[in-house]
């Protein structure tokens, strides 16, 4: 903490990673000796740099820009860009360090990296969001390559900012290196089904955890916040499995609809106008709006699908959820719900689908949008849905096998830590110490 002061999300990471695995590093004496947690703490390689830009008054604007290159031992850096006014290296270094352990449960071969800035892409026109992005890129490309680091969207990089990162990209190096960002539209290479992957992955490991409680989404009540890529492929693939859809919401307030969510009016305002999640009212007039973000979690439900952000479910919110019945979470943000959120749902045995492991389809997908890349050939949408479906089932599989393993039965925050862990710890003991 002393090395890292004022960086409260990474410490929050750290703890929870570090908690988790003691029991593996107890039992194996060479991750002490080769001190595999001081080093695996520590970023490879951090870069941060300055991104002037020229707003359409004329104005020079400058923003923060950073990419963490936090683990390369079982493959390039891989990871999304964040815009959100919010974004600073804590921030980074804590999406960077559960990235590792994520890529690695995917079963794929991808390190782990984040980046971002702190520019706040709201109320942008599209020109303002190019140059931006023009800018970033023209310092980002200098750290970056398809065998180095493979950046992607995350919050507030969609297909649009892709686009211009790419065109960007390939105009300084004067190559066509698709594979050095996914993401990319089905025109230029894209995969079909990455758009969907991290909410339907959410889901299918979702689905795997309740059938081993007896349980299914058919007929249940959901509530899941956010109402961007995340958010919009969960509620399509939770409809699709029978659930009923009740609530979802931006960083401005939440909707609750009784009847269920109307997909195509959300997706509507968010994917096409671009505007904000208040105007689901006007084509759905029985439906309730409410400002500010919390109360989404004060709606009865059985099942919480916090999608939106960082510490979305607070301690408070978790007891509120818990006594209104909730008996499943599954995380499709990364760290939505706070470490005390974590242990209360534990303890009341609320079953529990941690980030790490049930939004791991994003990239798993975008490891796949590699691997096409690398072939020069494209495969369906089934196929990449089908690939989808296993490897969240292998993810689900192996952290349930971790957790049992070293005595946490039904403990998949533990389950998905250690199952990340190993394999990486393995591979940078193999690789010496660098
Ligand atoms: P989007 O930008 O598409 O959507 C984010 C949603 O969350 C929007 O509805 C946004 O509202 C809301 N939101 C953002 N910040 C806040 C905040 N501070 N408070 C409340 N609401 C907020 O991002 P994604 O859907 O891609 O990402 C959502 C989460 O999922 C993030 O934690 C991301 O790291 C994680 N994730 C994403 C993956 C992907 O493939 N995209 C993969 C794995 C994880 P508004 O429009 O008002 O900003």
């Amino acid at each position: 903490i002393a090395d890292n002061p004022g960086e409260e999300e990474f410490h929050a990471t750290v703890k929870e990673v570090l908690t988790s695995i003691a029991p593996v590093v107890e039992k194996h004496p060479e991750y002490q000796e080769q001190a595999i947690l001081e080093r695996i703490v520590e970023p490879e390689r951090v870069i941060m740099f300055r991104v002037p830009w020229v707003d359409d008054q004329g104005k020079v604007q400058v923003n923060k820009g950073y990419r963490v290159q936090f683990n390369s031992a079982i493959g390039p850096y891989k990871g999304g860009l964040r815009l959100h006014p919010s974004v600073n290296l804590s921030i980074i270094k804590f999406l960077g360090f559960e990235q590792i352990f994520k890529n690695s449960l995917t079963g794929l071969p991808i390190g782990g990296g984040k980046g971002g800035s702190n520019f706040d892409p709201k109320g942008k026109s599209d020109n303002e969001i190019m140059r931006f992005c023009q800018s970033f890129m023209t310092e980002l490309s200098r750290h970056i390559g398809q065998d180095t680091d493979v950046p992607a969207g995350d919050i507030g990089v969609g297909g649009r900012e892709i686009g211009y990162l790419f065109g960007q990209y390939k105009r300084i190096r004067n190559a066509y290196e698709a594979g050095v960002l996914t993401g990319k539209g089905l025109g230029y290479w894209g995969s079909l089904a990455r758009k969907e992957a991290t909410g339907y992955g959410l889901l299918y490991f979702v689905r795997h955890m309740l059938a081993d409680a007896n349980e299914s989404l058919a007929g249940k009540t959901v509530v899941i916040s956010g109402s961007g890529n995340v958010a919009t492929y969960a509620i399509e693939k939770a409809q699709e499995f029978g659930a009923k859809v009740v609530a979802c919401s931006d960083s401005n307030g939440y909707i609750y609809d009784k009847d269920g969510i109307d997909l195509d009016v959300v997706k509507e305002i968010k994917e096409v106008k671009r505007a904000r999640i208040s105007e689901y009212i006007k084509a759905r007039p029985n439906a309730e709006y409410h400002e500010g973000c919390k109360g989404i979690w004060t709606i009865k439900c059985d099942v919480a699908l916090p999608c939106a952000t960082q510490g979305e479910i607070d301690l408070e919110s978790a007891k509120v959820l818990v006594e209104n019945g909730v008996f499943a979470v599954g995380e499709g943000a990364n760290m939505p719900s706070t470490l005390d959120a974590i242990d209360y749902f534990l303890e009341k045995d609320v079953l529990f689908a941690p980030a790490k492991a049930a939004n791991a389809g994003g990239v798993a997908v975008s490891a796949l949008e590699m691997s096409q890349n690398s072939m020069r050939y494209s495969w369906t949408f089934e196929e990449v849905d089908n690939k989808l479906k296993d490897i969240m089932k292998n993810i689900y599989e192996n952290s349930t096998k971790a957790a049992e393993e070293y005595g946490f039965k039904g403990n998949l925050v533990v389950g998905s830590n250690i199952a990340g862990f190993k394999k990486v710890a393995d591979a940078m003991i193999a690789h010496g110490v660098v």
